[in-house]
């Protein structure tokens, strides 16, 4: 919890900050807000990833500094372990013989840590470096503010999504205050794709399918696709928002082939419909309405078994929608009789 992350600052000297494999807005973000939090106080942090800083974040402040590495490698009193479910997501050999420091807003994460602070209620882990600024007294610098409202950004889709709260109006509006131009981090995160992603969107897009209901859809993205727009794999982040943005859609598969027979799946609902829970099935996880796994066999295989789940999921709930109704009709007094909606098909 958040009075031990805060002890252990004022106690210990040395600390390494990880996040997940291919880290982004909000792992990268949250970690070097930590950082810049950390070097306020004098102490000797280091961010170490197992990739590269992805280029949207390459100009965030502390960027260069990063290191890229595949194990503990050096000496450290704590490492941070920002927004992962579990302790091999960092992919850091070692880890797990470290004073580890959990903190995650993900309410399906382990408690792998030696301290753990999570907090579902956050919108971002940025939102809970925030925090940790007021909760050590340290004043929130442009660095800090920068990299903890790229998180914000990232993690909410722009303010659009469900998990943006006052709270996460608030904590913006303080960032503005400290100095983060919002236009200026926009462009820098969402407006400087490399003309490949078009090229490969091009591909995709065209691949798109929708189940009878037509509120369910999934498309992919194969390894020729990629070859053929020069692409990398991660140029296809995003694209699963796309058939959300159509009304009626309510669930979304996008699936990357990564190796051969195995893609990587971004599952993408709206509402109520719970896509973290169908991730977890397959041995992944994430939030009610964003959430990802790893899927194996041929593409039919594959596409068939994660949109039969969605399907299912989106009939129960739309099944739970008109049970909803029908309690309503049965609380209703007998003279607002006029007021009950048409007779219902289903
Ligand atoms: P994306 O579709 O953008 O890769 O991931 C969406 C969300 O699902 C993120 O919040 C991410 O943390 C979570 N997620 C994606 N892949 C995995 C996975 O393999 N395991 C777990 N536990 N969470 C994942
Ligand atoms: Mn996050």
């Amino acid at each position: 919890m958040l009075s031990q992350v805060v002890e252990l600052i004022e106690s210990k000297r040395r600390f390494a900050i990880t996040s997940h494999l291919r880290p982004d807005g909000d792992g990268l973000g949250s970690s070097l807000g930590l950082y810049w939090l950390l070097r306020a106080l004098d102490k000797e942090p280091e961010v170490i990833m197992h990739d590269p800083v992805p280029h949207a974040y390459q100009k965030l402040p502390g960027a260069q500094a990063v290191r890229v590495t595949d194990r503990i490698d050096r000496e450290y009193d704590a490492v941070f372990v920002i927004e992962c479910s579990d302790i091999t997501r960092p992919g850091l050999i070692d880890l797990e013989k470290q004073f580890v420091v959990n903190i995650d807003h993900h309410s399906t994460s382990a408690l792998f840590g030696s301290v753990n602070w999570i907090d579902p209620t956050a919108s971002a882990v940025g939102e809970m470096i925030y925090n940790l600024c007021k909760a050590v007294g340290v004043r929130v610098t442009r660095e800090i503010a920068e990299c903890v409202y790229t998180a914000l950004i990232t993690d909410t889709g722009s303010f659009h999504y469900s998990n943006t709260s006052e709270r996460t109006f608030k904590v913006a509006s303080e960032l503005v205050r400290a100095g983060v131009k919002p236009a200026k981090i926009s462009q820098a995160v969402f407006s400087s794709y490399p003309w490949s992603k078009i090229e490969l969107l091009g591909e995709v897009l065209a691949t798109v399918k929708r189940d009878p209901s037509g509120r369910v859809a999934w498309m992919r993205q194969t390894i020729e696709m990629q070859e053929k727009a020069h692409a990398a794999e991660e140029d296809g982040d995003g694209f699963v928002n796309y058939p959300l943005t159509c009304d009626g859609v309510e669930a979304v598969a996008f699936l990357k082939e990564s190796a051969p027979g195995v893609y990587r799946a971004s599952l993408r609902s709206k509402g109520e419909i719970n896509v973290a829970r169908i991730a977890e099935k397959f041995g992944g996880g994430g939030h009610r309405n964003a959430a990802g796994c790893t899927l194996t066999g041929s593409w039919e295989e594959a596409e068939a078994s994660v949109v039969s789940l969605l399907r299912e999921a989106v009939e129960r709930r739309n099944g739970e929608r008109d049970d909803d109704k029908d309690a309503e009709d049965v609380i209703l007094p007998a003279d607002t009789e006029k007021r009950r909606p048409e007779a219902r098909q289903s």
